[in-house]
């Protein structure tokens, strides 16, 4: 759903300043997710991307500006605590290896009480059926798909308000992209933000509002319709006109 201006957003991020060391990679980045929108972040390799979904979380340390999540200023909250607030971060490469699928799925719903952990994992293997067929196996063991789909599920097993991806493509076929892109959907407008960091246009299905990232510096802010009708975002995002 497209934000509604006179309700305060879920997230807004105002002035972001990070990086590394003395490498400055933020440079004063705003951006905003309604509650029950899906935003996709567009940039090349290198753009802060990564960074700033790590600072969203306070897994790196922010320079200068201001988070605000559910009209509460978390600048400062440590991780865990942005996590039981109904933040969720799913990295490139999410879940442990070496432990079950259904560990992983505890991990996630670690701030739940034990009926709504129980209750939140049989819904979440109902939604992903494959991965009830193989939850005692090692996360390790599952197919590149597989991982990705167990990646979301424990995403979603902390029963979070907005879930921040870092590019779910990465590493999956085509195929893989599709079905990913059609579980993600299915979530659409069910009381879930997303925050999706990608390169590949088949996230553009999902997205409400798009925002691009240059340099550390948002750069354009629009609808989907917007994107496609831009001829110089086509030809630098998607090699496409
Ligand atoms: P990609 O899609 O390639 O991951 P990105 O948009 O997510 O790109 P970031 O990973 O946020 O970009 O990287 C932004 C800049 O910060 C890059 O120049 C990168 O080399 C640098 N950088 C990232 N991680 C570190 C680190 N741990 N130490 C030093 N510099 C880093």
């Amino acid at each position: 759903m497209p934000p509604d201006a006179s309700v305060s957003p879920l997230l807004s991020v105002t002035g972001i300043e990070a990086g590394y060391g003395k490498v400055q990679v933020l440079w004063g980045t705003d951006l905003a997710v309604a509650g029950n929108e899906s935003v996709v972040l567009l940039g090349a390799n290198g753009a802060g991307k990564t960074t700033l979904l790590k600072v969203l979380m306070g897994l790196i340390a922010i320079w200068r500006g201001r988070i605000n999540f559910a009209d509460e200023d978390i600048t400062s909250l440590r991780t865990d605590r942005r996590v039981r607030r109904g933040i969720v971060y799913m990295s490139e490469t999410s879940g442990f290896p070496a432990l079950t699928v259904d560990e992983n799925i505890r991990i996630g719903a670690q701030f739940l009480s034990k009926a709504e952990a129980r209750l939140r994992a049989e819904e979440l293997y109902s939604i992903f059926p494959m991965l009830a067929d193989r939850r005692r196996a090692a996360a390790g063991s599952l197919s590149g798909g597989q991982r990705k789909m167990l990646g979301i599920a424990k995403a979603l097993a902390s029963n979070p308000r907005l879930v921040i991806m870092d590019e779910p493509s990465a590493g999956l076929s085509p195929l893989l992209v599709r079905e990913v892109v059609r579980v993600l959907a299915s979530f659409r407008g069910k009381g879930l933000a997303f925050l999706i960091a990608e390169q590949n246009v088949k996230f553009l299905d999902l997205a409400d509002r798009v925002y691009t990232l240059d340099g550390g510096r948002i750069g354009f802010v629009g609808t989907v319709a917007e994107v496609h009708a831009n001829d110089a975002l086509q030809r630098a995002y998607f090699g496409l006109k």
